[in-house]
């Protein structure tokens, strides 16, 4: 069973993932139902009124698993590297 661990803050609230199933943002492995798992995760994010607060959330805390502010793990190392220069969450 996966353990989350993180602090509850007041957004997390608004999250549009917040009544669906956890599982869905914590797609495990690189199979297609992983991936297909994680895009579907993505695609709620993108339309999430926090997505920005999530993210610089996953970046500040260092979340090393899931699907946070409609990025993967992978996807936020580069921007974990830019936050740890600049002290900023820059994308694109
Ligand atoms: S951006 Fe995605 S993971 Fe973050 S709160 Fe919104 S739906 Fe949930």
């Amino acid at each position: 069973m996966l353990k989350m661990e993180f602090e509850q803050e007041d957004w997390m609230l608004e999250g549009s993932c917040a009544y669906s199933e956890t599982d869905l943002f914590f797609p495990v492995g690189s199979s297609m139902k992983a991936m297909k798992q994680a895009n579907e995760a993505k695609a709620i994010c993108m339309e999430c009124p926090v997505v920005t607060e999530c993210l610089e959330y996953a970046i500040r805390t260092n979340q090393d698993s899931g699907i946070w502010g409609g990025t993967t793990e992978d996807e936020r190392k580069s921007i974990r590297r830019q936050y740890r220069k600049t002290g900023l969450v820059i994308t694109g």
